[in-house]
């Protein structure tokens, strides 16, 4: 994808709401316990004029109850998103600024610095800025712009960024589905400063990375697993054993893995550039290994082969995408993870290790925790659960909107 140079939009004044967005009796109940987004099937109906696409509205009560005050999306499901449930805050830069720099500080709980230098600042709803994302790799930034509320507001959101961070550059990486979700095209672009014309290098636990922050997955890392890779890589399950290390993109697991010194390493992925970047990212920490595998392939093929094979292993790790994008595709979605960890199941042995996750945030933890039974039970195998894992805590959780949980994972003993 090209990138171009943005525009960046001046400086904007305090915003009014253009209309009252009324809801249908009842429906108030989930914002008054703080659910930031409102259905259209919530709406009886809009007084004022019609909002235009990320328009400020009122959100009130069927009974005229003022509620919130809510950036609005006629072209999305999610209709609108609540910014406030206080009448007398104001939406203006200062109300930016305010929520920027409260998600950005409270990082400096997690003490990532220096030994990470690959996070994220801003989670979107669950740090009270509905629908931005903003990742820090080294002195860049990364941003993705998920609703069209924030997409109107970039200009001023770059302001605040650049203010509060000085950055050596923001790239927006908002290539992503759910933008035509809110009538949004795919973008990558520059919105401040210049980029490094190669990839650059970040540290994740004093490890060494390649980020590439423009045709990376997501913001350029998988950073909700650093935490996990800690976790599944302890050097009690790791050192001298046999991983296989199934979805290693650019090797997130398996560069821990090393730093234990595990026997060996096998990585699958079907992205040969992600493997070529795992090569580099093993070299990037004078990890030679040259008995390590990198497999190029279909995940679900790959294992059948290996069976095929006699091949074993201490510890198996599945992170796989997301496969349940919507409702709909939760059964098959199941059906994937069950096959890819009876699979796993199959390959280990006895007193072997498996690492299972799953990013679909429709798939519930208990959900795949079924699926999982399912497969030892087929695999005729018993499983003792050494760790619920979930995701890093930069990309925190929110009680009132429990949809940004969506990392669940199992590390597991096979006895
Ligand atoms: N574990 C990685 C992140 C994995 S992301 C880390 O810690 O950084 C999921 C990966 O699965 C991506 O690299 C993607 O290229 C790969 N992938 C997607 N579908 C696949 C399939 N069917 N077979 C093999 N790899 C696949």
């Amino acid at each position: 994808m090209k990138m171009r140079k943005a525009a960046i939009a001046s400086y904007e004044k305090n915003e009014a709401p253009v209309a009252d967005v009324v809801l249908k009796k009842g429906r108030e109940r989930a914002v008054v316990r703080r659910h930031p987004w409102i259905y259209s099937g919530s709406i009886a109906r809009i007084v004022g004029n019609d909002p235009e696409p990320g328009d400020l509205v009122n959100i009130v009560a069927a009974d005229g109850r003022w509620l919130a005050t809510a950036y609005y999306n006629p072209l999305s499901q999610i209709r609108a998103r609540i910014l406030s449930w206080d009448e007398d805050e104001t939406i203006n830069t200062t109300f930016w600024e305010s929520r920027l720099e409260r998600a950005i500080s409270r990082r400096k709980d997690l003490s990532l610095e220096p030994d990470t230098t690959a996070y994220r600042l801003i989670n979107a709803e669950a740090d009270l800025v509905p629908g931005l994302i903003a990742d820090r790799y080294e002195q860049f930034l990364v941003i993705q712009c998920l609703s069209f509320g924030i997409e109107r507001r970039k200009g001023t959101l770059v302001h605040v960024l650049s203010a509060l961070l000085s950055p050596e550059a923001i790239i927006e990486r908002s290539d992503l589905d759910v933008r035509s979700k809110e009538g949004l095209p795919p973008v990558v672009e520059m919105l401040s400063g210049q980029y490094p014309s190669s990839t650059i290098v970040v540290r994740e636990n004093r490890k060494r990375f390649e980020a590439d922050l423009v045709r990376g997955h997501k913001t350029g890392l998988y950073l909700d697993q650093r935490e996990n890779r800690s976790e599944v890589c302890q050097p009690e399950f790791v050192t001298g054993c046999e991983i296989l290390n199934v979805f290693s993109y650019t090797g997130g697991f398996a560069v821990y893995a090393a730093a234990e010194d595990a026997k060996s390493i096998t990585n699958v992925d079907n992205s040969a550039s992600a493997l070529e970047q795992a090569k580099r990212n093993m070299e990037l920490n004078d990890y030679h290994r040259p008995k390590d595998e990198y497999i190029l392939g279909n995940a679900f093929r790959v294992l059948r082969r290996l069976r095929e094979k006699g091949r074993k292993f201490d510890m198996v790790i599945l992170d796989p995408p997301k496969f349940a994008h919507s409702q709909r595709d939760v059964r098959a979605a199941c059906r994937g993870y069950k096959d890819l960890n009876l699979q796993a199941l199959r390959l280990l042995r006895p007193n072997g290790r498996l690492a299972t996750f799953s990013c679909s945030g429709l798939v519930s933890a208990d959900l795949f925790q079924k699926v999982l039974f399912g497969a030892s039970v087929d695999a005729g195998r018993d499983i003792q659960v050494i760790a619920q894992l979930g995701q890093a805590a930069d990309h925190p959780v929110l009680l009132t909107f429990p949809q940004s949980g969506y990392l669940k994972g199992f590390l597991c003993r096979v006895i």
